[in-house]
């Protein structure tokens, strides 16, 4: 496992288990004050642009997510994090905050808002396919969009796949 991935891990472990406002609210204080609104101007740009979503509605904390979803997260945040990720050519960096975009069907690309058509160059049957549990049920697939920070994540699901799905909320697909 490289660095990136166990990063990743942990970090989803972190998250789902760990006082994640608390922790939040550390990194936060830790942070040099221009770096701080800095990455709260990424963020807040990254909330414009993402808009509406009434198909999932995000919740609140990332606990409320499977487990699934938050690992797509992180593993896309800390690939870029640790420049495994590959970028388009404006070659967005961590150390300059600003939105970007990844999916979970290419998790190892990051983009800026311009360059997201390079998050759609698949195959038509990696289209039909839901990112959870990899079944290609292309008729309940539906687009669901996260923002993290300053990432602007995006993810097809299938109907049992969906986390605004009460029942199914906190499955984890086989
Ligand atoms: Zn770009
Ligand atoms: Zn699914």
């Amino acid at each position: 496992m490289s660095d990136a991935a166990r990063a990743a891990v942990d970090l989803a472990d972190l998250l789902l288990k760990g006082n994640y406002a608390e922790r939040v609210a550390e990194d936060r204080a830790a942070m040099p004050a221009a770096l701080r609104d800095q990455v709260d101007a990424a963020r807040d740009h990254a909330h414009a642009a993402f808009g509406e979503n009434t198909v999932n509605p995000q919740p609140a904390m990332p606990s409320d997510f499977p487990e699934w979803v938050v690992l797509s997260v992180t593993t896309a945040w800390t690939g870029w994090i640790y420049g495994e990720s590959r970028t388009c050519p404006h070659a967005p960096t961590p150390v300059m905050p600003q939105p970007v975009c990844a999916v979970a069907w290419m998790p190892n690309v990051i983009t800026c808002l311009a360059c997201t058509a390079m998050l759609s160059d698949i195959t038509d049957e990696q289209a039909r396919q839901c990112d959870g549990c990899g079944s290609s049920d292309s008729e309940s697939l539906v687009g669901a969009k996260i923002v993290a920070g300053q990432l602007l994540f995006f993810l097809a699901v299938c109907e049992t796949c969906r986390w605004d799905n009460p029942v199914l909320r906190k499955g984890t697909p086989a």
